[in-house]
């Protein structure tokens, strides 16, 4: 992609970009963490304000959007970006809740079969949610728990490894949870390998999109994953702490039988309000459903669903690989030694982000990463000793990634 003809370059204009003191933009490549807003999020949140200051609560089924009717606002935005089927999406709660929603239903111990797969180095909260679930049916963790390490001296997990663990663990395999793409690492992992690997042991497959959803394309149904969590305030650009989302496979659309942990939205819509004891659950993810959806944090991932489906997953894929390709020649132009790039050097195998780790390690990396800072440069730093840079293609762009490249050198020179 050449920059000159970048067709998505108009939308930067949509969003509010961060500003320093002076009130010049920084470079931010921080949306890995916290996705910037989307202009249009403060419209649709003020027509939801004024929805409830005029209507009170008749804005549950007039005015603009009916709230009673939102989560339905965002399943075909959600859809596309999952590579899903309508009915398999859904947006309510947050990701951890939802994780455990879903691990309610799916992860089923039975006799010997009641070991979990997670990755060694997962996001706490995931960790917590098995370790949580497994103990919440009376088993041991320590024993249920796998946890899969990379090979000695590498940072990422290879897929032949992945398989392997699942082989091993066989019948005695539940279930795997496994990230879209890895928090710390950047890594992307394919789910419909995994799942079919899980699949052929006779366990379930899981999937947390919290780093994969709005980073690169999704193919969720043909995966044959049974169910995946995200959160939207990350590529999703929909605000802190905003209403996650849910996938389940359209062949447990229909499984009333499942156990769930239920609640009144998880009626199918049609006859909830008519405030029958019984609970006839809706199908497919939207049965999931516990509460009403909270319609200020939703309200701007209506906004940044608009934008993704006017730029479209794949060419924005298409300019987000670009820009991370650029951002790795600036690190790799830097002072031989200097920085080493832990995300894998592939392409496919990464979403945005670079991981990077520094020549001495923690101490030099977090002093160099508040330096980058004070350089107007937005990224994080990730225990232990990780600096993480995500150029995201809907606001990002080369000229973003290029003044990162020349604060790092300098950064790096000062210290
Ligand atoms: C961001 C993130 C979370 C955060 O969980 P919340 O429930 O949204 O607070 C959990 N897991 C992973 C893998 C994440 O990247």
């Amino acid at each position: 992609m050449s920059r000159d003809d970048d067709l998505l370059d108009g939308f930067r204009a949509q969003f509010a970009l961060p500003r320093n003191a002076a009130g010049e933009p920084l470079v931010y490549l921080c949306g890995h963490s916290l996705g910037l807003m989307p202009l249009a999020a403060r419209t649709i949140l003020n027509e939801e304000l004024d929805s409830w200051a005029t209507l009170g609560i008749d804005g549950q089924f007039t005015g603009r959007r009916p709230w009673v009717g939102y989560a339905e606002r965002m399943t075909a935005g959600l859809a596309a970006l999952a590579g899903a089927q309508p009915g398999e999406v859904v947006a309510m709660n947050a990701l951890t809740v939802n994780l455990h929603l879903l691990l309610a239903s799916f992860y089923r111990p039975q006799g010997a079969r009641r070991r979990v797969l997670i990755e060694a180095g997962a996001f706490p909260s995931d960790r917590h949610v098995v370790t949580g679930q497994i103990a919440w049916h009376g088993l041991d963790p320590e024993s249920c728990l796998i946890e899969l390490e990379p090979r000695d001296g590498e940072a990422l997990l290879r897929a032949d490894d992945i398989e392997a663990a699942i082989e091993r663990a066989g019948d005695e395999l539940a279930l795997v949870l496994w990230p879209g793409v890895q928090y710390l690492t950047g890594q992307a992992f394919d789910p419909a390998r995994i799942a079919r690997a899980a699949h052929r042991v006779g366990a379930v497959a899981g999937f947390d999109l919290a780093h994969a959803i709005g980073n690169l394309p999704l193919a969720l149904h043909d995966s044959d994953a049974d169910f995946a969590a995200w959160c939207s305030y990350k590529y999703l650009n929909a605000g802190p702490g905003a209403i996650g989302g849910a996938f389940v496979h359209e062949r447990h659309a229909r499984r009333a039988g499942l156990p769930r942990l239920g609640g009144w939205w998880g009626h199918d819509a049609a006859t909830r309000f008519l405030m029958a004891p019984h609970l006839d659950i809706a199908a497919g993810a939207a049965g999931w459903q516990v509460s009403n959806p909270p319609i200020f944090s939703a309200a701007p991932l209506l906004a940044s669903l608009e934008l993704f489906a006017g730029a479209g997953i794949d060419r924005l894929r298409a300019k987000s690989i670009a820009l991370t390709q650029a951002l790795e020649r600036e690190i790799d132009a830097l002072p031989r030694g200097e920085v080493r790039i832990v995300s894998p050097r592939d392409p496919d195998a990464r979403g945005a982000q670079l991981s990077l780790r520094l020549r001495g390690g923690a101490e030099r990396g977090r002093q160099v990463f508040d330096a980058l800072t004070a350089r107007g440069i937005i990224g994080d730093w990730r225990e232990p000793d990780v600096l993480r840079l995500a150029p995201a293609p809907l606001y990002n762009s080369f000229a973003d990634v290029h003044a990162a490249g020349a604060a790092l050198h300098a950064a790096l020179g000062a210290h």
